[in-house]
């Protein structure tokens, strides 16, 4: 039985690379069971906060709590156990079939893992199997399925983007980070996208945190919106609010 997702709170955080102030005194809270965008213009440090939230960085100040657990500090695989996982900007999966790569993240859930299954242990087999048969529930989920088989190296961009999102949702997670889940894709593919991530939150009992460029994306997915402009949050609330916010505007148009 999955558990409730439990509140996502970044404090006060701030990010530095050598003089520069990727985040400066960032805080939002993803409230459980919603999508929460992080958007702004190129450079903002919208992938800055996700690696903040996934553990690849280390903030300089301020603190990243999921329910009561602290996350700031915890190496990016401890996080990954605790039910946050995510899926990087760029494609990263490029071998082996949908089917490989689903089981790779199921395979990251199981402390037995690889040297159990290799060697056919009774109980290994079993739960290989069960393991086998939640890959292909989840790819049917992001509508995968007919594609189970297939060698991801053959699918169309829109569709291993898809191998992404359903590898990080093996892992069976609380929190999903989605980092820019439809750049790059056509018109078509953005649509599909919006499906798929709507079908995800009303079947499983997550939170999303999108980072996007994409601004009607966010308008149709998300519940809040958190913008940012170098560095600095300058305006948090609904889609509708954010939207009509001068700062906002001023930020996007440059004006
Ligand atoms: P976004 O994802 O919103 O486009 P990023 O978080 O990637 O923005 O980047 C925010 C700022 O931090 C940018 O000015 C970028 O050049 C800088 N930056 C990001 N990562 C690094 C890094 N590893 N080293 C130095 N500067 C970085
Ligand atoms: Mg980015």
């Amino acid at each position: 039985a999955a558990e409730a997702p439990e509140p996502l709170e970044v404090d006060r955080v701030t990010v530095r690379f050598a003089g520069l102030t990727a985040l400066d005194d960032v805080s939002f809270t993803v409230a459980p069971g919603s999508v929460h965008a992080v958007i702004g213009p190129n450079g903002a440090g919208k992938s800055t906060c996700f690696n903040v939230l996934s553990g690849l960085h280390r903030p300089a100040s301020g603190t990243v709590r999921y329910g009561r657990q602290r996350l700031t500090g915890l190496a990016p695989h401890r996080i990954a156990a605790l039910g946050i996982a995510r899926t990087f900007q760029n494609i990263v999966t490029t071998e082996g079939t949908v089917g490989d790569n689903l089981m790779l993240g199921r395979h990251a859930l199981t402390r037995a893992g690889f040297v159990s299954s290799a060697l056919h242990l009774p109980h290994a087999v079993r739960e290989q199997r069960a393991h086998l048969a939640r890959a292909r529930e989840i790819a049917e989920l992001v509508g995968l399925e007919r594609h189970f088989d297939a060698p991801v190296a053959m699918l169309s961009y829109g569709d291993r983007k898809r191998v992404e999102m359903a590898r990080a949702l093996c892992l069976e997670p609380r929190v999903l980070l989605l980092d820019e889940p439809v750049a790059g894709m056509n018109t078509a593919e953005r649509a599909e996208a919006v499906e798929v991530i709507r079908t995800v939150r009303a079947q499983l009992p997550l939170s999303i945190v999108l980072v996007e460029h994409d601004m009607g994306l966010v308008m149709r997915l998300a519940d809040e919106v958190t913008v940012l402009d170098f560095g600095r949050r300058i305006a948090h609330g609904t889609p509708d609010e954010v939207r009509r916010d001068p700062e906002v505007l001023r930020a996007y148009l440059g004006t």
